[in-house]
């Protein structure tokens, strides 16, 4: 008996009845037999369906059928690659750390990790032995089997029982309890949909048993050599919950080459050195201590770099008709509760108590504003109303999750809330979405994606004025020309809101700026203004940050740049170094024109350069090696030859430029600071 499957050029194959991936792949040839990792089968019946499936999977005649295999860029194939070298990283961690209890193991973008519950903790250290085992587990080219198993002996195989073995030869008793609450919940989840009690599927390899839908390569040495790395431990709650244990997450990738492989760690190699927590701390920028795990401190060189981020921001600002306001940081819970932040936010606040009464630390600046808009009657002619606030918001995030500046407890958000007529609402909408690409170009970021969020189930406000509202951020990105991915139902539960992603130099992309409209807090707050009609109605508001946080933004920028900032950012724009002793007097001649350049002319303002001297007695290269790992854009070299002529010798961002005016090169610098020109980007 045959049966005839499709290929994917239309082709149909005649294979055995009893035929597989493997032996369709066999039949077409022996080369893509030896390449075979898996299928893509869309059966006849469910044409709508396409399953990827273990090359053992039987084939029923009609069905479509793709060869999967590692040669090309197949993004499936090297996701089974990755989820079957996070079984094997299990595999061998239950070899070397026996007792191990293992729990999920899932790809990631770029590779794969693997929760587990060790009797004892390890280390970073330990993983190059974990890769060493898993080399050897590959070069014993285990079979993955796949069983599908009765709901009962699934239990008895991760169960706590007595060891033995069950009946379809698999061993029971293996101790492994977050695979029992797994397979618990899929026969909840099933018989909540169908009412029927499922089959649990289950793949062995060697000696090890895993809990597993597949599909998976067929073998261990299809993993291949020199394709895999273990790259990091961290802390992970078992679901996420932090009321369960915490287990270990170990992190690892893999590729279908060699040489790919190499190219990721090289990449991360960079990211590695572009880290931002390594610049912040090489450049003396800010620290971080045990006395406030996650609130960052900033240096005076760091503070530097975040007043020129704010100069700017504050010079935009009032440039673009927004007013800077303040509000303070600790008010009363009742506020919270009204404004629906206790609702829907009391697990991220931190709560203090002042004359016995309830006070709440603010993780919005939002309710405080609103008490700006009260404190007066407001006319139609007042709007819009664009306030802005540079206010320092803390909320409490798990300690497992704090990362550098990027993930904190406290930060300076850069908001600003706009209050005003449903009339002007597009007009307002269209300026904060030209000011933010405006902004996000001055420091270095041209590429920005943009996401339009709609109403989500959980919602409030009629259908009439969400519509109105979507309505008007999609017609102001439309007329602006802006391409944006739609996210239904992904608004806030306020209102619809537009989302800007900016993408580094190293492609990865950051949620910065957001527009939100709101039609809840008006209400609740109970804000209105009078109209020309004499009648009091309720404006529109609208909350936009455009760079998120500073503290964020600081770090996206650190790394985007590699530490070598634009020179309008950089904490120390100028470095002289005197070559000898006896060029000292001239080297602080130099350094008071650099940190005075410009005062006498205010139309050359931002004045007063970030310049610093360097005479320690150590060579002149030493020190300027040192410089340049200080990423100093501009070295200033002073010599018999400079002092003399009344020069510096200039060496710009590693390159050397040769002498120059001191004059000249004063005047260049201040007018690239002042223009805040971007450096080409390596
Ligand atoms: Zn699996
Ligand atoms: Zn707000």
């Amino acid at each position: 008996m045959t049966l005839y499957v499709t290929l994917p050029d239309g082709s149909p194959l005649e294979l055995d009845d009893d035929a597989t991936v493997a032996g369709a792949a066999a039949a077409i040839g022996p080369r893509l037999a030896k390449a075979a990792i898996a299928g893509r089968v869309t059966a006849a019946a469910t044409p709508d369906v396409t399953l990827l499936v273990d090359v053992s999977a039987a084939l029923h005649d009609g069905d479509a059928v793709a060869i999967v295999t590692l040669k090309g860029d197949d993004p499936d194939a090297v996701d089974i690659q990755r989820h079957t070298a996070s079984h094997v990283m299990a595999q061998a961690i239950v070899r070397l750390f026996p007792g191990t209890r293992y729990a999920i193991g899932p790809t990631i973008e770029n590779g794969f990790y693997y929760d587990f519950q060790f009797p004892e903790p390890i280390a970073e250290a330990d993983l190059a032995r974990i890769e060493k085992e898993m080399a050897k587990i590959v070069s014993q080219n285990l079979p993955l089997e796949r069983f599908e198993l009765p709901v009962d002996e699934a239990l008895a195989v991760f169960g706590a029982g007595a060891p033995g073995t069950g009946p379809s030869g698999l061993p029971v008793g293996l101790g492994q309890p977050f695979k029992v609450e797994l397979i618990e919940d899929l026969v909840t989840a099933a018989e909540a949909v169908e009412g029927e009690v499922p089959t649990i599927s289950v793949y062995r390899q060697g000696e090890f048993v895993d809990l597993c839908r597949g599909p998976h390569l067929p073998s261990t040495n299809k993993l291949g050599s020199g394709t895999f790395k273990l790259t990091s431990l961290a802390g992970a709650y078992w679901r996420g919950d932090e009321k369960n244990a915490m287990l270990t997450r170990v992190y690892g990738t893999a590729f279908a080459s060699k040489e790919e492989l190499a190219a990721y760690l090289e990449a991360l190699e960079l990211a590695r050195q572009r880290d931002h927590r390594r610049i912040g701390r090489d450049l003396d920028l800010f620290s971080f201590h045990e006395e406030g795990p996650g609130f960052p401190f900033f240096h005076p060189k760091g503070m530097r770099l975040w007043n020129a981020m704010v100069d700017y921001w504050r010079e935009e600002h009032v440039r673009a008709g927004y007013e800077e306001i303040s509000t303070p940081v600790i008010l009363r819970r009742e506020l919270w509760e009204r404004s629906g932040h206790w609702e829907n936010y009391k697990d991220n606040m931190y709560f203090t108590t002042i004359d016995e009464q309830p006070y709440a630390v603010k993780p919005m600046n939002c309710p405080g504003g609103l008490l700006i808009y009260k404190s007066r009657r407001r006319s139609y002619r007042d709007l819009p109303l664009r306030m802005a606030e540079l206010g320092r918001v803390h909320r409490h995030e798990m300690s497992g999750v704090l990362h550098g500046l990027f993930r904190v407890r406290y930060f300076t958000q850069d908001d600003a809330h706009i209050y005003c007529t449903p009339e002007q609402l597009e007009e307002e909408v269209r300026g904060v979405v030209r000011f933010m690409h405006h902004i996000y170009a001055a420091f270095g970021f041209s590429d920005v994606r943009i996401e339009l969020s709609t109403r989500p189930e959980k919602s409030i406000g009629s259908d009439e004025v969400w519509e109105r509202a979507e309505g008007v951020l999609a017609a102001v990105l439309d007329s602006e020309r802006i391409e944006y991915v739609l996210n239904p139902g992904d608004g806030a539960f306020y209102g619809p809101k537009i989302d800007f992603h900016i993408r580094d130099v190293m492609g990865r992309t950051w949620q910065c700026g957001t527009i939100q409209v709101d039609f809840a807090m008006p209400e609740r707050l109970d804000i209105t203004y009078t109209g020309a009609d004499n009648e009091e109605h309720r404006p529109v508001m609208i909350h936009r940050a455009l760079l998120g946080s500073i503290e964020r933004f600081m770090g996206i920028l650190l790394e985007h740049y590699g530490g070598n900032l634009p020179t309008w950012l950089a904490p120390e724009q100028a470095l002289v170094l005197p070559i000898a002793d006896r060029h000292g007097e001239y080297a602080q001649e130099v350094l008071r024109t650099l940190r005075a350049a410009g005062a006498a002319d205010p139309a050359k303002a931002p004045v007063g350069l970030h310049a610093d001297i360097d005479d320690r007695s150590e060579s002149i290269g030493k020190r300027i090696r040192d410089a340049q790992l200080q990423k100093v854009p501009y070295i200033l070299v002073v010599g018999d030859r400079e002092q003399e002529s009344g020069a510096v010798g200039v060496r710009e961002r590693g390159e050397d430029k040769g002498p120059r005016p001191l004059g000249a090169f004063v005047d260049q610098l201040v007018d690239e600071v002042r223009e805040r020109r971007l450096p080409p980007l390596d």
